[in-house]
């Protein structure tokens, strides 16, 4: 807006107000400031979306990650779901309870008006540069806060091409297994309206890091690798699901994990190359991830028990690769063993897959809905 413009329009505004004022001291006999106010004492959980729309903040929240993106008038914050820390510009900021998911709505806890949205809306005093930068109510997207906890969700099918997994003494191949199993629970997921992307959808070679990198370029929500089992005991049978358990030093600065985060990063247009910034992010993802995949692993053994006359052997942790380097919620379903005559020949059979696959789906969908 040119100079003469804004003055316009301040002298525009200016007489609004005038007129206002006297409307306002007509009808009630004091006058009041046409500025937000805001709450000063504790103020109860809030949806976020009312709380955006009432100070004119635009504010966004980004399915894969979680992350809360607010943006004021001249600073800008960052959150996180089921965490309590909060990144106004660079400053880490501590909230008395963490933001939430309710029936589907975004809340906040009470003291995010006095620690947040203060400290956005303080950021510029003047009111004339308010006036100005008011944010028009088109960039409050409303879609930015349909809250659906799972969009896009990747599977994937163990080995592949040159790499066959576990072998079953009448020749059944694990390769084949699990991709049929994933095609199939894609199908499930899709009819349900996932979008669902596979890491391979034919008989082909993907390393490890092939598989995290897919992952790590897309938005997606949830990542679901399908193994079958192989043990010398021939009487070992079962499904079980893993997921990953704390991670050390180490693992987090794995080569492969550092470049999948760097791909999420430039997901969530973070340009600014702050490593202590990536640092939190990376802990808000690695905290959300482990109390996620720990969730969706038991709510899917937990259908698949139900509907698949198979033993149960639980959920468990194991330092898988693809587990260890993605970095949304993430489990590995072995979903019966090869080593094992009679599972050998369920798994040879189309039907049992697909049931299995209808399982897995219905474990996903529960999930979904907690
Ligand atoms: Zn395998």
């Amino acid at each position: 807006m040119n100079k003469k413009i804004a003055l316009f329009f301040r002298g525009k505004s200016a007489g609004y107000c005038v007129v206002a004022l006297l409307l306002a001291i007509f009808l009630s006999g004091c006058a009041t400031v046409p500025k937000p106010e805001l709450p000063e004492t504790k103020m109860p959980e809030a949806p976020l979306k009312d709380l955006c729309e009432k100070y004119n903040l635009v504010c966004k929240w980004d399915s894969l990650s979680q992350v809360i993106s607010l943006k004021g008038y001249s600073l800008s914050a960052k959150a996180l779901i089921d965490s309590n820390i909060v990144l106004v510009d660079e400053k880490k900021l501590f909230l008395n309870d963490n933001i939430r998911i309710k029936e589907s709505v975004i809340l906040v806890p009470g003291d995010f008006y006095s620690k947040v949205l203060e400290v956005l809306i303080k950021s510029e005093t003047k009111e004339t540069v308010y006036i100005e930068k008011k944010l028009p109510p088109a960039l409050l997207r409303k879609e930015d806060f349909i809250v659906k906890k799972v969009n896009h969700i990747i599977i994937d099918a163990g080995h592949g091409g040159k790499d066959p997994g576990a072998i079953g003494r009448s020749g059944v191949q694990e390769k084949g297994v699990v991709l049929d199993i994933a095609k199939k629970l894609k199908s499930a997921l899709e009819d349900k309206g996932f979008r669902v992307v596979l890491t391979r959808s034919n008989d082909e070679f993907k390393t490890l890091q092939e598989r995290t990198e897919i992952t790590s370029k897309s938005s997606a929500d949830l990542f679901i690798s399908i193994h079958a089992n192989a043990s010398k005991a021939r009487s070992a049978s079962g499904v079980e699901v893993y997921t990953f358990g704390d991670m050390t030093y180490s693992d987090k600065n794995e080569d492969q994990r550092k470049l999948n985060q760097k791909l999420v990063f430039r997901n969530l247009e973070m340009t600014k190359d702050d490593n202590e910034l990536e640092t939190i992010i990376s802990d808000m993802y690695y905290s959300n991830k482990q109390s996620e995949s720990e969730k969706l692993a038991r709510t899917v053994i937990g259908s698949i028990s139900k509907l698949v006359k198979s033993k149960y052997r639980g959920v468990k942790e194991e330092r898988y690769f693809v587990l260890r380097n993605t970095l949304i919620p993430a489990i590995l379903i072995e979903v019966g063993f090869l080593s094992n005559p009679r599972e050998e020949k369920l798994l040879a059979h189309k039907s049992y897959r697909q049931k299995i696959a209808n399982s897995i789906a219905k474990g996903v969908i529960e999930y979904v809905h907690q």
